[in-house]
């Protein structure tokens, strides 16, 4: 056995046991390990039974007096009940429905048993009620009382009691060969705990300290590997050739005389930083981070018209079919004046503008959009994912823009490239956009292979958003003062959240079935009761491409028709670009169900225009700590605030693209460390330095091996 053995190799998992292993993500020995406590039970001391007190939770270690099951037929349940005997004296125990214990505890044993002392009916009439139990085994020790007992992440079927007689075996097995992977004069040098008494202490710790020690030790190391990985694929990338594109001034300058508005200087520096990076035949992977609002897409359209008109071609891949569609018409209204023959690819609806068509949009079949792309007749191709599967081909792909993600920018890019058949050996320079900003010590570890261009400024015709948290009692004003803000002309979201009023199963959860029951909910409520004499529309990712289509452009209202809506009922998939000027009021149901970036980008949704706008936030929970939490949108100055915010208040886990690093959660966790991960950056830097190649170090190098493997898959 060794880390990678699948499970379903061990001797203690069968059928079942994988397919419940597999719901928490557990496929190998090392995932199990690696599936760590999220808490702990203290059951280290044990009472004597005389001194159990009613209500108290306790451990006592005691002799099997008597033992029996009986069966109610009336409720059809089987009870045992037992009593124990210490040398202080006895107590009650009562199991419902495991009959078996009966064979398990017998008359004379010892035993460990921890739960709740629960009073009887009459006077010293208390009893143990559905005690964990455990009997002293021959060697292992104590896993399920009498010390400090883990207690796991669980699905149903999968308690932690049998994640702990899983874990043991393997634990004990693998105890002799735990090898580090970190080379020695980094574990002395940092002094490290070592690595197999780590996941031991984590799992089965001597103390809360030493929990703390493991933590540090486990953090350390995934963080280190982190940095390794991310220092190393930067290093990979500037031994790469790609495609010197020189800056043409004359062209930059006459596309920013055509725009209808002044570039801001945080614009014209990114810019800048782009057009200078892609001069050189080193492929660039950049990551624009700028808030939402602050005009991302001309910057990157500069370097788009650049390259274009050096010759080559460009691809800009979106998120999401809607935004990839509104690109293409406000790109197209951009680059109108420069001719240029752009293409719509989203996979289920293909369109083509062309200078030989007057510029005229045509709907194109996706073979023919293909076809052009391959043979170079496209300048810019817009799409989705559809962009990356294996069918698209570009003659001279020299630029990738990637909207609203970052971090997997580098395997889409590796996947175009592939696509990108002439160029061979040549990479395209990779551009990816932010609005969710990246709190510095993400900067440095997981982002840390990306150079950074920052727009830290808003044009100056915004105003900034003024930002409400309204009680339920105060809703009438808002709606209110929403229909005043129709009747002037502008519109209003309404954002619902997933509503959990019962467990959900999980193919609802994967048809977003949830989602779609509050938005229409909303919608009926707004549409019949508060707003009856308004239109209202509705927004859900359930809808058909042509569906979202439709209503996104009744709303924006950019089509010659009659047809309008005032007010767009939505989820929060127009989180991301979405763009409607005259928009001026977004009001969030639940607010304090959505992370605080999050929270921030659906307010990003109006202010877009020079009209004063506002987000009001619904909630119904009256604790203080999500007031507090909600305000930091009325006070934070910026976006970056408040992802230092959410980094200190939910995780990393709230940042996109670090869920799929498969690390574990203390470790990211660890990552708000500012000084941990300082520390293991340098200690990755040194090492590489020292040894690029990390030939000197074979373990190390298959670890890397496998973490690579992990975050490439995706
Ligand atoms: P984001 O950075 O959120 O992607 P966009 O690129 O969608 O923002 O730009 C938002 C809006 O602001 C667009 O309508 C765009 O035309 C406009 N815009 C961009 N730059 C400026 C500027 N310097 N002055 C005024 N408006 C601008
Ligand atoms: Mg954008």
């Amino acid at each position: 056995m060794n880390l990678f053995t699948p499970i379903e190799k061990l001797p203690r998992v069968g059928p079942q046991t994988q397919k419940k292993m597999q719901r928490l993500g557990i496929k190998t020995v090392r995932d199990l390990i690696f599936h760590f406590p999220n808490r702990y039970e203290d059951f280290s001391n044990i009472t004597p039974i005389s001194k159990a007190g009613v209500g108290e939770t306790v451990c006592i270690k005691g002799k099997v007096l008597e033992i029996k099951t009986i069966r109610t037929w009336k409720r059809r349940m089987f009870i045992t009940q037992a009593v124990i005997e210490d040398e202080t004296g006895a107590i009650k125990v009562t199991w419902f429905n495991q009959p078996y214990l009966t064979k398990t505890l017998k008359k004379g044993e010892p035993v460990y048993l921890a739960g709740k002392i629960t009073p009887g009916k009459g006077k010293n009439s208390s009893y143990l009620s559905n005690p964990v139990y455990e009997k002293m085994g021959p060697e292992a020790g104590l896993i399920h009382t009498g010390r400090l007992v883990p207690i796991y992440p669980e699905t149903r079927g999968l308690s932690s009691r049998m994640l702990r007689w899983l874990l043991l075996p393997v634990l004990t097995e693998l105890k002799k060969d735990t090898t580090e992977t970190l080379p020695d004069n980094i574990i002395s040098e940092f002094k490290l705990f070592p690595l197999g008494r780590s996941l031991w202490q984590i799992h089965f710790p001597d103390s809360i300290q030493m929990v703390e020690r493991a933590r540090e030790r486990i953090s350390f190391e995934e963080l280190f590997y982190i940095s390794l990985f991310v220092l190393r694929e930067r290093r990979r990338l500037a031994k790469e050739s790609a495609i010197p594109i020189s800056m043409n001034l004359p062209l930059i300058q006459r596309f920013v005389k055509s725009l209808s508005f002044k570039l801001t200087d945080a614009q014209r520096k990114s810019a800048w930083q782009i057009l200078k990076d892609i001069e050189k035949p080193r492929p660039m992977n950049r990551l624009l981070e700028g808030d939402v609002g602050s005009g991302k897409t001309v910057v990157a359209m500069m370097a788009a018209l650049n390259a274009i008109k050096a010759g080559y071609q460009v691809a800009f891949m979106a998120p999401t079919e809607i935004l990839a569609k509104q690109h293409f018409e406000s790109v197209a209204k951009l680059l109108n004046p420069f001719n240029l023959d752009i293409g719509l690819l989203t996979g289920k609806e293909d369109k083509f503008k062309s200078k030989k068509l007057k510029n005229d949009v045509i709907e194109v079949s996706r073979m023919k959009l293909v076809d052009k792309s391959k043979k170079g007749e496209i300048n810019l191709l817009i799409g989705t994912h559809a962009l990356i599967q294996d069918t698209v081909k570009f003659k001279n792909l020299a630029l990738v823009i990637l909207d609203e993600q970052h971090r997997f920018g580098v395997e889409q890019r590796a996947k175009l490239c592939q696509q990108s058949k002439n160029t061979s050996r040549l990479i395209p320079h990779l551009l990816s956009m932010t609005a969710t900003p990246i709190p510095r010590t993400l900067a440095l570890t997981i982002y840390g292979d990306l150079d950074l261009s920052l727009i830290d400024e808003l044009p100056k015709n915004r105003k900034k958003i003024i930002t409400e948290i309204v009680d339920p009692k105060e809703r009438k004003k808002a709606y209110d003062f929403a229909k005043q803000q129709v009747k002037t002309g502008r519109k209003i979201f309404v954002i619902c959240p997933r509503i959990e009023e019962r467990e959900i199963t999980e193919s609802e959860e994967a048809l977003g079935l949830i989602e779609v029951k509050a938005v229409k909910k909303e919608y009926e409520k707004l549409s019949k009761e508060i707003f009856p004499d308004l239109k209202v529309g509705m927004l859900h990712g359930k809808m058909t491409t042509k569906e979202k289509e439709r209503t996104m452009k009744t709303f924006r209202n950019d089509h010659a028709r009659k047809e309008r809506f005032d007010i767009l009922v939505s989820t929060s998939v127009v989180e991301v670009g979405i763009d409607v000027p005259d928009a001026t009021v977004m009001l969030i149901e639940g607010a304090d169900r959505f992370g605080l970036a999050q929270l921030h980008q659906l307010r990003g949704r109006v202010g877009r225009s020079d009209y004063q706008s506002y987000c009001f936030l619904f909630t119904e929970s009256p604790s203080k700590k999500t007031r507090q939490r909600l305000k930091a949108l009325i006070t934070a100055e910026n976006g970056f605030e408040l992802a230092e915010k959410d980094l200190a208040i939910r995780g990393p886990g709230e940042f996109s693209g670090t869920k799929q690093w498969g690390v574990p959660d203390i470790a990211m966790a660890s990552l708000k460390d500012i000084a941990l991960v300082e520390k293991t950056r340098n200690a990755a830097k040194e090492l590489l330095e020292e040894n690029p190649g990390l030939k000197k170090y074979p373990a190390l190098l298959a670890r890397l091996k496998e973490f690579n493997q992990r975050i490439h898959l995706e």
